[in-house]
């Protein structure tokens, strides 16, 4: 299972820490103080995954694309209507690049969490986020073994003061919302490219996470119109 290295920080502390090329960043869109990042944070890092730890749920917390299940962040009770609306909000792409719901929480949360969301009859479609001190490698085991109805997609295992360590499965990062329409029926032509609203060049948008703007980070497609190319051979 293809792995990707992810630094979570608060607004106050980003910029104060070397980030390696290929490794995303995760900021919080909710919270008071330095913790929620500013706008041109997010611009600045349009793929980074965000993370609502408010305890009132919002249609715009809903866009996130984990909940922070935790003393002084989201509470239990939250879970079931964050969870519902993240889904709406996936499904109708109102954030194009959202991530599946996923639930950040630590190891002796874990069974709290699965039981509300039972409780609440969500049995799967939820994804985990653990909060536990390890090793890389045991991250790495955790994420690419996980199974059940709550998998786990993230550890978070590496605990430093500005900014956390966590190891993400690829593939549900790369799962967005917004995708690319099919390509249509017949030769000649492939749907799902997007302008770039920070170097202005044209990108394949499936790829957005992953790919490596001129003006920095992640190419931002969020803002285009969704173009067909056409093809000769
Ligand atoms: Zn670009």
């Amino acid at each position: 299972m293809d792995l990707t290295t992810v630094y979570d920080c608060m607004s106050s502390n980003l910029g104060h820490f070397s980030v390696p090329t290929g490794v995303l960043l995760a900021g919080y869109i909710t919270g008071s103080g330095g913790v929620p990042w500013t706008n041109d944070q997010w611009n600045h890092n349009p793929a980074a995954l965000r993370i609502d730890q408010s305890p009132i749920d919002t249609p715009a917390d809903e866009t996130a694309d984990i909940l922070d299940v935790e003393n002084a962040a989201a509470t239990l009770a939250s879970i079931p209507q964050w969870v519902h609306g993240a889904w709406g909000s996936y499904h109708a792409s109102l954030r194009p690049g959202q991530r599946t719901p996923t639930i950040y929480m630590s190891r002796n949360t874990v069974t709290p969490v699965v039981n509300t969301l039972i409780a609440a009859g969500i049995t799967s479609g939820v994804n985990i986020w653990l909060a536990a001190p390890m090793t890389s490698a045991m991250a790495a085991d955790q994420v690419t073994h996980a199974s059940g109805p709550f998998p786990i997609i993230g550890v978070q295992y590496q605990f430093l003061p500005d900014h956390d360590v966590s190891l993400f499965s690829t593939d549900w990062l790369k799962n967005v919302s917004g995708k690319p329409v099919a390509p249509p029926s017949g030769p000649g032509s492939q749907g799902g490219w997007h302008f770039c609203g920070k170097c202005k060049c044209l990108f394949f948008f499936a790829e957005e996470s992953t790919s490596h703007c001129a003006a920095g980070g992640a190419h931002d497609g969020s803002k285009s119109h969704d173009y067909m190319l056409v093809f000769l051979s």
